[in-house]
């Protein structure tokens, strides 16, 4: 909206208007007043008011008027002049929203000539203006809430004969992006969210950065809920040093997720408002039946303690892991426990699914399972239980290709002491080290039939390879995407891909893109699954 104020008692300027952008201008008389309009103009509305008149005027087309106004002081005519100023993408105009580019800031997509007459990035965008005075015009990015502009630059436009335009643009979201070599002056730092202003002739118009939450289509807002836990070990926070360093280098994480997945439109919430957790890994909480094998009971007694309280259940012969657990957690109830019976995939080689008894005390707080003495916990030869230990002086037992599905009963007991129980919000765990040392992140994701569904698990050398290796982004994306492949496991290498299982590169080269079918894909799993939801 402009609000044009023509002094009616000196030479008055010309007054630009924008075509089809409907204007107020403010004009200023005495007593009783008149306006009338010719050329491409057309009146939407007037207000009287204190010093005189305002007047919404909308231009249709290119080319100059005139506003006529009368009042007691007589006739006089104020200039227009109606120019056009559009955003072009793929060669049409930008009339929703823009979005971040999923190209390498600095590959071939981006055409460099200011003449160029195409870019091969579909969200690469220019300026293109008819009718203007001026061949320079003004671009910037406006925060969201307070609207003040940053990274303001002038962006000088050239004559072709599709009329004024200025070279091709890319939006960025990681400032390592925005870094990269050979093109800064065409790339702009945005955020989801944000809106991009362009002003020429002292016109204004803005774009905002993907849709809101509210709208549809792929251009939409998205957004994840992850909750994220830094593991205690010994006293020591997995990594930071200290509770609160630890808090920070998560949220670094979150920072760096959320600009990778822009291109996406989907984001994982304010960095600095995420949950972060530090907690001492957990006390056996969980008893695994039939862990890994999956075998019957040949029956037997099964004798534990929980909270130091005796809990002891016959199970007869023949009984599968989950029958054994249901018996077992029902003995918990009766005993004032909570507990919960989840059952795993059978692994590569096993009998069947195993299955897996959570417990809690009646107010939700973690409860302690032990043997009784020197009993085993089953006088079952054949059908074997676990405590759920969590030891994490060898790192942590980490999921192989033959148990992928069910993860290893000590992932098992440490994620589900962590998580809550929304299935809608992702879990983020962060261990010392994982027991194959090589080993960085581990995802489970929600399609699996796992008991475990959209957690995470990154050691501390994942968090340290942030800006190389990605590895917090790259495991939310096997969790978004529902997805346990990388891409060049399956075909060419493709070094540049968030989901590459070797990429390794700080540069704008790095594993960090995703592909537009990687998108569509992880926009339907999320919804579908309930971890992405509108953005507020
Ligand atoms: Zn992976």
């Amino acid at each position: 909206m402009l609000c044009a104020v023509a002094d009616s008692r000196a030479q008055a300027p010309t007054i630009a208007l924008l075509v089809d952008q409907p204007q107020t201008l403010h004009v200023d008389g005495r007593g009783e007043m008149e306006v009338r309009l010719e050329g491409p103009f057309t009146l939407l509305g007037q207000t009287r008011n204190a010093t005189g008149l305002d007047v919404r005027v909308q231009a249709s087309a290119i080319g100059g008027g005139v506003l006529h106004v009368r009042d007691t002081d007589g006739a006089r005519p104020l200039a227009l002049r109606a120019l056009a100023l559009r955003l072009e993408r793929e060669g049409r105009p930008v009339e929703d929203a823009l979005s971040v580019s999923r190209g390498v800031p600095n590959d071939a997509g981006l055409p460099r000539s200011p003449r160029a007459e195409r870019a091969e990035d579909p969200e690469a965008f220019r300026i293109v203006v008819d009718g203007a005075a001026s061949n320079l015009a003004r671009m910037r990015r406006l925060e969201p809430v307070t609207g003040v502009p940053t990274d303001e630059r002038n962006v000088v436009l050239h004559d072709t004969p599709h009329g004024r335009v200025s070279a091709f643009f890319r939006l960025v979201a990681d400032a390592r992006d925005a870094q990269a070599p050979d093109v800064g002056s065409q790339l702009l730092r945005v955020a989801l969210g944000d809106v991009v202003e362009v002003e020429i002739d002292g016109l204004t118009r803005q774009w905002p950065v993907g849709l809101p939450g509210d709208a549809t289509g792929p251009r939409a807002r998205r957004r994840a809920r992850v909750r994220a836990h830094v593991v205690r070990w010994r006293g020591i926070p997995a990594v930071g040093g200290s509770d609160e360093a630890a808090r920070q280098l998560v949220r670094d994480e979150i920072a760096i997720a959320n600009a990778l997945y822009a291109p996406c439109h989907v984001d994982f919430g304010v960095a600095r408002d995420v949950d972060v957790f530090v907690v001492d890994a957990p006390p056996p909480t969980l008893l695994g039946v039939a862990d890994g094998d999956g075998l019957p009971a040949s029956g037997g007694t099964v004798r534990l303690r929980a909270n130091g309280r005796r809990i002891s259940v016959s199970i007869p012969t023949g009984s599968s892991a989950v029958d054994t657990a249901e018996r077992i957690a029902g003995a918990l109830r009766r005993a004032g426990f909570r507990a919960r019976v989840t059952t795993n995939p059978r692994t590569r080689g096993g009998a069947g699914p195993s299955a897996d008894v959570h417990v809690r005390d009646a107010s939700g707080e973690l409860v302690e399972l032990s043997a009784d003495g020197d009993a085993p916990l089953t006088t079952d030869a054949r059908q074997r239980l676990h405590l759920g230990v969590v030891n994490l002086d060898d790192g942590l037992d980490g999921f192989e290709d033959h148990d992928a599905r069910a993860g290893r009963l000590e992932e098992r007991a440490l994620i589900h002491a962590l998580a809550d129980d929304d299935p809608t919000t992702i879990e983020l765990v962060i261990v010392p080290d994982f027991a194959r040392r090589e080993r960085r992140g581990e995802a489970f994701i929600p399609s699996d039939g796992s008991a475990v569904a959209s957690a995470l698990v990154v050691d501390r050398e994942g968090l340290l390879e942030s800006r190389s290796a990605y590895t917090v982004a790259h495991e939310l994306g096997h969790v978004l995407l529902d997805l346990p492949f990388h891409p060049d496991e399956l075909s060419e290498a493709s070094p540049t891909r968030l989901l590459s299982s070797r990429g390794s590169d700080a540069t704008v080269r790095g594993p960090k893109r995703l592909t537009a079918d990687e998108c569509t894909r992880l926009r339907t799993r999320g919804e579908r699954h309930g971890l992405l939801r509108p953005a507020p």
